[in-house]
């Protein structure tokens, strides 16, 4: 065979708290094999017909994963990496497909074997925040990370970059206030999957899904801040629709792992609780869109609609905020400034809490709160159950999360104490 010109042509890792990730940056894909060794733990990562062409990354002294990386050509025309682990790891590895930033790459994600089972770490830490009772949890969820870059601004200005800032910024200031605490789905420059992020956000059990982007356009005159909420029926413009397909498109661009397909969100039911779920979605979208308006120009007047992933919590109000134009020179000087990301923080801040001071406990809380049942019968109103029950027809509603009167034969209502 002749000899390949196909080169690794640059490594870079990313940390994030569950694992690390390893990306050879490749001329054009590739044969490979990766195996582990114990005894010292090693990875090897075996490509066929390649020579080895990059800066090997250096590791800080304190990286939980890895020691050190080194590479030698192996029969005459093959490449090995080794990459000297602390600990023994499960390895996940896939190719992934050119885009914008990068070319052909090799991706490889390293979890840590948890001393019992040897799985993923997954099972070992509960969310943080779901620790303290009676406090709306609210998940600020920072768009991109890691591989995927998002948008890019004139100045380089990258979208990962001034969203995790924001994020940063809101959630201490969610954490200011008495009753409600923070959960940040990323916390550093790494990539997490589009579902990976819902299920995140579930497990800390939050109230709200907020998540924070920042658009782009190629007409560079586009400027102001837009809110999205779910459309299952289709996006309210074809922007929108654009905006949603290229948004989505991240799991290709960031990579999504193995196991990130399918999984709890696949088997979670979808019930009544859906109904008030947009409701409530369509209610924090429009107080945060209120003050993004008090804070200057908006994009679009109203809340937006489009099919995006991140979005598709049944459960779980979900809004997401492009906090302005990268692309618009004005807008993406303003987003490197801490200033304008306190500003944008707090405009978010405050359209949360109107929203949460209007709502009452969660509803798990609330059922706990709930004395007894009753179904619904034929010739049945609302108000005469109430009244029967010597309960309020607010309360009612409440403890039902009810929006209207409105009640089904069959139907089964809680009866607050
Ligand atoms: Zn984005």
């Amino acid at each position: 065979m002749a000899a390949s010109n196909k080169k690794v042509e640059s490594l870079r890792f990313w940390t994030a708290p569950d694992h690390t990730r390893l990306v050879l940056g490749l001329t054009s894909p590739v044969e490979y094999k990766v195996f582990t060794l114990d005894n010292p733990p090693r990875l090897v990562v075996d490509l066929d017909n390649i020579k080895f062409n990059a800066k090997l990354p250096e590791f800080s002294s304190t990286h939980k994963v890895v020691s050190l990386m080194r590479q030698a050509p192996r029969n005459k025309k093959d490449l090995r990496v080794v990459i000297d682990l602390k600990t023994s790891v499960n390895a996940k590895s896939f190719l992934l497909k050119p885009n914008a930033d990068y070319g052909h790459r090799l991706v490889i994600d390293l979890y840590p074997k948890s001393s019992r089972s040897g799985k993923p770490q997954r099972t070992i830490k509960k969310a943080p925040s779901a620790v303290k009772n009676n406090k709306w949890i609210v998940a600020i969820d920072a768009g991109h990370g890691g591989e995927d870059p998002g948008a890019k601004g004139y100045k380089g200005t990258r979208e990962k970059v001034v969203v995790l800032e924001i994020a940063k910024k809101l959630a201490v200031l969610v954490n200011k206030q008495p009753n409600m605490q923070a959960y940040l789905v990323r916390t550093g420059d790494y990539y997490i999957g589009l579902r990976k992020r819902m299920e995140k956000a579930r497990k800390a059990k939050a109230d709200l899904f907020v998540s924070i982007h920042a658009d782009a356009f190629k007409d560079q005159r586009a400027r102001g801040s837009s809110v999205y909420v779910l459309s299952n029926r289709g996006a309210s413009s074809e922007a929108a629709r654009w905006l949603a397909k290229s948004e989505n498109a991240a799991d290709l661009v960031g990579g999504v792992s193995l196991d990130d397909k399918g999984g709890m969100l696949a088997s979670v039911l979808l019930d009544l609780s859906q109904n008030h779920t947009e409701d409530a979605s369509a209610t924090v979208a429009a107080e945060v869109l209120k003050n993004l308006k008090g804070l200057g120009h908006v994009h679009k007047k109203q809340v937006q609609r489009a099919g995006f992933m991140v979005l598709k919590s049944p459960d779980i109000p979900s809004i997401l905020v492009e906090t302005a134009f990268i692309s618009n020179r004005n807008e993406e000087a303003k987003l490197r400034t801490p200033r304008h990301q306190a500003k944008v923080a707090s405009a978010i801040l405050k359209g949360i809490k109107t929203y949460f001071s209007h709502q009452h406990l969660p509803s798990a809380q609330t059922i706990r709160l709930a004395k007894a049942t009753y179904k619904i019968k034929k010739g049945d109103t609302l108000s005469a159950i109430a009244q029967r029950h010597r309960v309020s027809l607010s309360s009612l509603k409440k403890v039902n999360s009810m929006r209207s009167s409105k009640i089904k034969v069959g139907q089964v209502i809680q009866i607050p104490s």
